[in-house]
């Protein structure tokens, strides 16, 4: 019978045990035993998939579906064709890469460019090899003719390649476990998903599984946003899905319920379901291949319509996986009443000062000035145009002090306020912060000589600083 490992979910350990006297008498200070706290009870079974006959035919179902219906996608055709082991696993961790945070549409393009300049992991890591041995991280720069230090061409063109996709430490962390499999493992990829994880860098759980499922045909599941609306509406799991608790059990479900047979397959077919059919807003039950298996449509179909706490939880407060008893079922939400996040938190609000310094280039071309962000923290080691923090509550007047200071210690000249002129403001909202920049423009008259103990800097045209390393939010800028 499958089973969920109670013993896994923290929520349990949490919420569940009776409390351990931790006092102890002086008498038996140094003889008595403190008991082991009492086991956490296993869920209740509605939130499991205990009988095997159910599980069996949810299996057959989904898979018979996903052959029917699968959208073809270019790493799913590679890791079909692909007889090496290493080139196949190298195939789909580049997409797993890509996916993260990133529509699926949106990847094709960028995975297609990816795989074409460097089609395996020998490639890709070759590169990386070839540039550090020959000390040629930094070289200079081919855009500009005063621009002093340049970046390391390879690190800009993983940064030109992914540009757009954003969350940009992802592809460097790509090109560092390239590295790191080809010098310190002989050229050859972890065969389990635990050694995937434990080996390479940026490879987490998820990603692991993924790859170990789909290229190496290891019978372990995976939880992605996709695999968590489905599971939670499978089995009207209402906690808070974001919980370590929530996610655990929903990691044994997915590892229990994956087909022994073609793993690979049922993973994606599970999340092909959360992506196609199982959508956050409009749910198509009515096509849905596992909708016998559905607890959330089932409710729905048979719930009452008072949004009172429901006989079919499994008791107020006291299951740690049904809905809170202060948000019980909402009828008119019908199955998306799962899976259920705790309110998320409002992001931060930033404002940055830009400024688009401009001169004239040698065929009286406009070229701008874009310098390069530190090789750590957000949009790490894209281009922008020179940029600066403002403090909360600072005065326009303020604003252009701060930034011909700032802009003086690039030029190493002093920048009049008076000369930068107020283009306007541009909003752009990053995952965790809501951030304005207050765009100035500069237009400037005869060379100036960059400090070249500043970070790189480089001098392009409107043509060069699209195809350059930049941020959606630059882009919006120029
Ligand atoms: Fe999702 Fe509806 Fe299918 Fe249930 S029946 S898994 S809610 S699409």
């Amino acid at each position: 019978m499958i089973q969920l490992r109670a013993a896994a979910a923290g929520g349990l350990r949490r919420g569940g045990g009776r409390s351990v006297p931790t006092g102890r008498s002086r008498k038996g200070a140094s003889t008595r035993r403190v008991a082991p706290p009492p086991a956490p009870a296993p869920p209740p079974a509605r939130h499991l998939f205990s009988d095997p006959a159910e599980v069996e035919a949810l299996r057959r179902n989904l898979l018979a579906w996903y052959d029917e219906c699968k959208r073809d996608l270019p790493w799913r055709r590679l890791a079909a064709a692909e007889p090496d082991a290493d080139r196949r696993a190298y195939a789909v961790w580049v997409s797993e890469i890509m996916l993260q945070q990133t529509q699926v549409a949106t990847v094709i393009d960028y995975y297609n460019r990816w795989m074409q300049k460097w089609p395996t992991l020998q490639a890709l890591a070759q590169a990386s090899l070839e540039v550090s041995t020959a000390g040629a991280w930094c070289c200079p720069c081919p855009h500009g003719s005063s621009s002093n230090t340049s970046p390391c061409l390879l690190e800009q063109e993983v940064n030109e390649l992914w540009a757009g996709l954003g969350y940009y430490s992802r592809g460097k962390r790509l090109q560092e476990a390239a590295k790191k499999v080809v010098s310190e493992l002989a050229g050859q990829m972890p065969r389990t998903a635990e050694a995937l994880q434990k080996l390479l860098p940026g490879v987490g759980r998820y990603t692991a599984g993924a790859i170990a499922s789909i290229s190496y045909g290891q019978a372990t599941g995976v939880v992605d946003g996709n695999v968590i609306r489905v599971l939670c509406r499978l089995r009207c799991i209402g906690a808070d899905s974001s919980s370590a608790a929530v996610i655990d059990q929903l990691w044994d479900m997915a590892n229990a319920l994956v087909d022994r047979s073609r793993p690979g397959d049922f993973n994606q077919a599970l999340m092909e379901l959360g992506a196609t059919v199982c959508v956050p807003k409009a749910p198509l039950c009515g096509e849905c291949p596992v909708k016998q298996h559905c607890q959330a449509r089932h409710r729905k179909l048979f719930s009452k319509s008072a949004p009172v706490p429901d006989v079919e939880d499994c008791g107020v407060g006291g299951c740690p996986l049904c809905p809170p008893a202060t948000e019980p079922w909402d009828s008119s939400l019908g199955v998306t009443n799962f899976p259920r996040k705790a309110a998320k938190k409002q992001p931060r609000v930033e404002r940055t000062a830009t400024c688009v310094l401009e001169r004239r280039g040698c065929h009286g071309a406009s070229q701008y000035l874009i310098v390069q962000r530190p090789s750590s923290g957000l949009l790490a080691g894209l281009w922008e145009f020179p940029s600066f923090p403002l403090a909360q509550g600072l005065q326009e007047e303020e604003q252009r002090e701060v930034l011909a200071d700032h802009l003086q210690a690039w030029m190493g000249q002093p920048v009049a306020a008076g000369s930068l002129q107020l283009t306007g403001e541009v909003v752009h909202i990053f995952s965790h912060i809501h951030q304005t920049y207050v765009v100035y423009s500069l237009p400037l008259h005869g060379d100036i000589t960059l400090d070249p103990a500043l970070s790189p800097s480089r001098w392009v045209t409107e043509k060069e600083f699209h195809a350059s390393a930049v941020s959606t939010a630059m882009k919006k800028v120029l």
